[in-house]
């Protein structure tokens, strides 16, 4: 029978949304099923971050972990927090959630500068976990040399000396990493400590909680639950069972970047942008006075070099139309085919609807060909990698607002 509590729907009703999570447990047991019921709208706000509703879509605002979770995080008095930073292995610095990071990183700063005074020693800690590593060329890269730029993107994306209590590079939908992942939660987390999960929009946060939540019931967790936490309108949910008896697990809403290209895309503009399998590079040599578009949303320039060309790797979705051309044609380009044949945007009138177009100049060095120098990252969308050897100015266009980030090769 229905019963509505806190305006979630309760087990046995038809509107809501069951994750069944099988769970082997040691030994000669018979397998043991853990139910997590979730209602409807809630499961709408945890993966789509608005809720569904048969006749429209009602996009929900921005959900604001700084003002809503941030006074919690560095309570003198309550018990430790450790906030587990979720970044995108194939959109890193789009999707880092930089806001919170940084509050991490201040609050941590701030206590350094006041050491002796004695300041409380219940300061929050933050884990770095990459999502969906599986996306990267993982066989032609080091874990390492993957961590270590992780880190130090953190770093750069905080604004601040970030300093991170560990670095986890995951994939959930392969069951990489997620063991050691929830072991090394519980041992800093400790008993009555607090842990808050925290991402952009389709980070990956949902199915990383559920394979945690998976891995900690074969060894014997507690049955899952969930419930609203009182206070959080916006729906931080906490779930327990994941960590034992007093430690607690929440949930956030996923983050809205305006930064980030996908916030701007209608969902069937997403999926063409959407990196779903392991990411193909596609290289291109250019010279001087070229350009390459990826589909209507971004378009490099080769301005000026040194060198006779340079090679440039586009890393993106696969259903993403690349085209390479005389950088004097650009303009008709987009005049004549964004929208059509240089998609998304899908449509001519969505191309105003994204924004101005507009351009940022790069200077880039390198000393070799095979090794990319550098990348230059659209939030949202994807990098292009650069490799040459000499000197290059290049240009780069996509909607303003949207970010573009010049960093140290990852591949
Ligand atoms: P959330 O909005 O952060 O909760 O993200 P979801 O868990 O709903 O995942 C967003 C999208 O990324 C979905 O299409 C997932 O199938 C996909 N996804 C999540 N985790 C992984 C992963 O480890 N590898 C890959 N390739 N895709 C993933």
């Amino acid at each position: 029978s229905a019963s509505l509590k806190n305006g979630h729907l309760r087990e046995g009703q038809e509107n809501s949304r069951e994750v069944e999570v099988a769970a082997a447990t040691a030994g000669t047991e018979p397998e043991k099923k853990i139910k997590v019921l979730v209602c409807a709208r809630c499961h709408s706000l945890r993966h789509y971050g608005h809720v569904k509703r048969p006749d429209a879509e009602v996009l929900l605002p921005d959900f604001d972990f700084v003002a809503t979770v941030g006074p919690r995080l560095a309570s003198p008095l309550g018990a430790r927090s450790l906030v587990l930073l979720l970044a995108d292995a194939s959109d890193f610095d789009g999707s880092f959630p930089r806001a919170v990071a940084r509050l991490v990183a201040v609050a941590n700063e701030a206590h350094q500068a006041n050491w002796e005074l004695g300041a409380p020693a219940n300061l929050p800690r933050a884990v770095l976990v990459v999502t969906k590593l599986d996306l990267l060329p993982t066989p032609s890269l080091s874990p390492d040399d993957v961590q270590a730029w992780a880190q130090s993107r953190a770093r750069a994306g905080a604004g601040a000396d970030l300093q991170l209590a560990g670095v986890h590079l995951v994939s959930a939908a392969r069951g990489w990493g997620v063991r050691d992942l929830l072991h090394h939660v519980r041992e800093l987390a400790g008993p009555r400590g607090k842990v808050w999960a925290v991402g952009a929009r389709n980070v990956g946060k949902s199915t990383l909680l559920n394979a945690i939540a998976r891995c900690s019931g074969a060894e014997g967790g507690q049955t899952l639950t969930e419930a609203p936490v009182p206070g959080t309108t916006l729906g931080v949910i906490r779930v327990d069972g994941v960590l034992g008896a007093q430690a607690k697990l929440f949930d956030t809403p996923g983050l809205l970047h305006g930064h980030q290209l996908t916030s701007r895309l209608t969902l069937e503009e997403q999926k063409l942008v959407q990196v779903r399998k392991e990411m193909r590079p596609r290289t291109y040599r250019l010279k001087v006075g070229q350009s390459i578009h990826m589909g209507g949303l971004a378009r490099l320039d080769v301005d000026d070099l040194t060198v006779g060309s340079i090679y440039v790797t586009v890393w993106a979705s696969p259903l993403l139309p690349l085209h390479m051309g005389k950088t004097e044609n650009a303009a008709s380009m987009m005049k004549d085919h964004f929208g059509l044949q240089l998609q998304p945007p899908i449509g001519q009138k969505r191309v105003s609807e994204l924004g101005k177009w507009v351009r940022k100049k790069f200077k880039v060095s390198g000393d070799s060909w095979d090794k990319n120098t550098m990348d230059i990252a659209i939030s949202g969308l994807g990098w292009y990698g650069i490799g040459l050897k000499g000197e290059a100015v290049l240009g780069l266009w996509t909607y303003d607002g949207v970010d573009v980030v010049p960093r140290s090769s990852l591949v």
